[in-house]
């Protein structure tokens, strides 16, 4: 059974002559225990479909089920709930809390959620993703890449059902890039994770088991364990 599944979804922004319909009917399964990247021109709609599919954004019609529960017409507040639990997010731009360490910052979604911070998940976690010598700094202090592998050890340390990833090695060099990348396969393998990615990178799709491709809103055919050149 999928982890997160799509049916039918569109989302229109706007109204009247100047609507964009920036999903035109996307039905898509996403599978447990894999990283599936997300692969498209720009405007073609990837980032809106990560956004409805993580709960950022609420689609005009169709459903999304995540983890068995239908989550298109929930509430703010539940969705606000399952995002702390349930679903991890990695931004392009970190999204890390500048006053906090690296540490507080892994820990925050527990914290904020009034979790208890299970001590050998962080660990392990940590120890997955090369932290172990940067807790104690600040964000500003930590190379671009360090700070996006805090945001992927944050969106992570919850266990959550499923991590989504905004074009997470757009603002990365391709070596900070490769740790990252490297991180989000080995938390699939690893330690169990589901978590797709949209990236227009043909070397970071390479990371991925799946590789699903969107033009004007609409899925328009995938690749199963590519390669860098099978998708160039
Ligand atoms: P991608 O991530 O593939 O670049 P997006 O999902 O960001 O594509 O955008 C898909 C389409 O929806 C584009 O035409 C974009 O201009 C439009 N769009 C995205 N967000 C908004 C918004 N908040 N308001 C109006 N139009 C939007
Ligand atoms: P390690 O597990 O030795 O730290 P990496 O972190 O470099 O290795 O990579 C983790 C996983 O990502 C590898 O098992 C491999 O499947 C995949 N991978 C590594 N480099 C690439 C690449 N250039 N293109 C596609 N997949 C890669």
């Amino acid at each position: 059974e999928p982890i997160a599944t799509a049916r039918e979804l569109v989302k229109v922004y706007g109204a009247g002559e100047t609507a964009v319909r920036a999903l035109d009917g996307v039905d898509v399964d996403f599978g447990r225990a894999q990283l599936t990247a997300i692969m498209g021109p720009s405007g073609s709609g990837k980032s809106t479909l990560m956004h409805c599919m993580a709960g950022l954004d609420t689609p005009t019609s169709g459903s999304v089920v995540v983890d068995g529960v239908e989550i298109s017409r929930m509430s703010q507040r539940q969705l606000t709930k399952l995002r702390r639990t349930r679903i991890g997010f990695v931004f392009q731009s970190y999204n890390l809390v500048p006053t906090l360490t690296a540490e507080e910052n892994i820990r925050l979604p527990l914290d904020i959620a009034r979790a208890p911070v299970d001590q050998e998940r962080f660990d392990t976690v940590v120890r997955a993703v090369g932290l172990e010598d940067r807790l104690h700094h600040r964000p500003t202090e930590l190379s671009g890449g360090q700070q996006q592998r805090v945001a992927a050890a944050r969106a992570l340390i919850a266990r959550p059902a499923v991590v989504f990833a905004d074009e997470p090695t757009g603002n990365l060099d391709s070596r900070s890039a490769a740790e990252v990348l490297g991180f989000l396969r080995s938390s699939v393998e690893d330690l169990g994770q589901s978590v797709v990615m949209v990236t227009h990178e043909p070397t970071a799709a390479a990371y991925a088991h799946r590789v699903l491709f969107l033009a004007d809103g609409r899925l328009e055919g995938e690749l199963l364990d590519p390669d860098a050149s099978t998708i160039l």
